[in-house]
């Protein structure tokens, strides 16, 4: 019987985790129209099983794509017979995240017990960041608070740290982790709170906004799909929301919003990595955003952090109207990205999603302008896809430390503009 379990445990530690052996992550450039138009009906092969990181655009954008072991020799038989050029990103994906699994069992030999004892530098389950606040809110009672906006699909609570110095600011918003496998973004939102508490009454920059300004971090924004990356799928992406009907789970909640829903740039295929769910507003994790700007009715910035790929964007991303701050949005993000540079040079692409990468329709920013929050941001983190979404946890606070950068960059144009 014992002999029995410990096969059936082995089996569960083996097979419970989605393996990505022999898979690699290859960098396509097409040259003209003709090639773009051949990879977008191979990403239509769901035999394949490919992971486009970055779709097929146009020619001015490389396309990166997860082939899974199996499907790599037909996928360079036919980038071969159409003389299509690319490049191994990835040798072998698998090895990159045992890697990082390795990397976060060092993390983990010491527990933690004060916030200036967290292991910034790798990163962390849903659990210990939760930790994290906790211990965050305990050590500075008048200034953090945690609040719970909402629940997600699977039950979990919806955190937002509250940092404030007084009753009645209009407020900042930032939120990371919306893509569950987007890592390095809620390691970075951790490294934020933490310098929020460390540089307020030290940074004269920083304590000048929060003496104005509440500042709102979401930092595991999709805490199912957070967890999903860590029990059984590190290359999840979407919520974990059954689709009835189909045997695929789960939805983009970057186009679920209620701007443009259903538009290009989104799907309509539950098994699609961008599917934008039955209606707007579907998905609890992001109902509760709505519900919190709508109630809350004074911010007056708003950033939803991503990665990868360095770019700094602003609305809109579902129609080429330009929106009616354009001027401005612009001069800001050319100023955000200018002092980002100035720490690593780091360099970041900016500019309005649509101009900038592709047209998507139902996204959070296009949302948020709309409701009135005029600096409404998205930030790609690193990096431009050397790892992708595998970022090395030794890049965490570096890519930290210089959006922080950026984010000052906003948030003081924003005090210093009221409207
Ligand atoms: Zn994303």
């Amino acid at each position: 019987m014992k002999g029995l379990l410990v096969v059936l445990a082995l089996f569960a530690g083996v097979f419970g985790k989605e393996t990505f052996e022999g898979h690699q992550v290859l960098r396509i450039t097409p040259i003209h129209e003709e090639q773009i138009n051949l990879l977008k009906e191979l990403s239509e092969q769901d035999h394949l099983l490919l992971d486009f990181w970055a779709e097929p655009i146009h020619e001015s954008l490389p396309v990166d794509v997860r082939v899974p072991f199996h499907s790599l020799q037909a996928i360079r038989a036919f980038l071969g017979y159409h003389e299509i050029q690319y490049d191994i990103m990835i040798q072998d994906v698998q090895d990159l995240l045992d890697e990082e699994q390795h990397e976060m069992m060092r993390s983990r030999v010491l527990q933690p017990r004060t916030s200036d004892e967290y292991d910034y530098a790798s990163y962390h389950t849903f659990s210990e960041i939760t930790n994290f606040m906790d211990m965050l809110v305990q050590e500075n009672p008048n200034f953090v608070s945690k609040l719970v906006i909402g629940k997600s699909y699977e039950g979990r609570p919806l955190n937002v740290l509250k940092f404030s110095t007084g009753a009645n600011h209009p407020g900042i918003w930032i939120d990371t982790g919306i893509h569950a496998r987007e890592w390095v973004t809620p390691a970075s939102g951790t490294w934020f709170a933490k310098k929020i508490v460390t540089d307020y009454g030290h940074n004269a920059n920083l304590t000048a906004i929060l003496d104005k300004f509440d500042i709102f971090l979401e930092i595991v924004t999709n805490p199912d799909g957070f967890q999903y990356t860590h029990s059984s799928n590190r290359m999840w992406r979407k919520t974990r929301k059954p689709n009835p009907g189909s045997i695929c789970a789960g939805v983009d909640a970057n186009r679920n919003w209620d701007i443009g829903f259903g538009g290009a740039g989104s799907s309509n295929n539950p098994c699609s990595e961008t599917y934008r769910g039955p209606s707007a507003h579907s998905e609890p994790e992001v109902k509760a955003i709505v519900d919190f700007v709508k109630s809350h009715g004074n911010l007056k910035a708003f950033v939803s952090i991503h990665s990868y790929s360095q770019m700094l964007l602003y609305p809109y991303g579902y129609t080429k109207t330009p929106c009616k701050d354009e001027a401005e949005l612009y001069e800001l993000a050319k100023k955000a990205v200018t002092d980002l540079k100035s720490l690593y040079g780091t360099s970041y692409k900016y500019g309005s999603i649509i101009n900038v990468i592709y047209q998507a329709s139902g996204g959070t920013i296009d949302w948020t302008y709309n409701e009135g929050i005029k600096y409404s941001y998205t930030f790609e983190l690193r990096d431009t896809g050397r790892y992708g979404f595998l970022l090395p946890a030794n890049q965490i606070i570096p890519t930290a430390e210089e959006t922080w950068l950026a984010l000052m960059a906003i948030m003081e144009h924003t005090k210093n503009n009221p409207y």
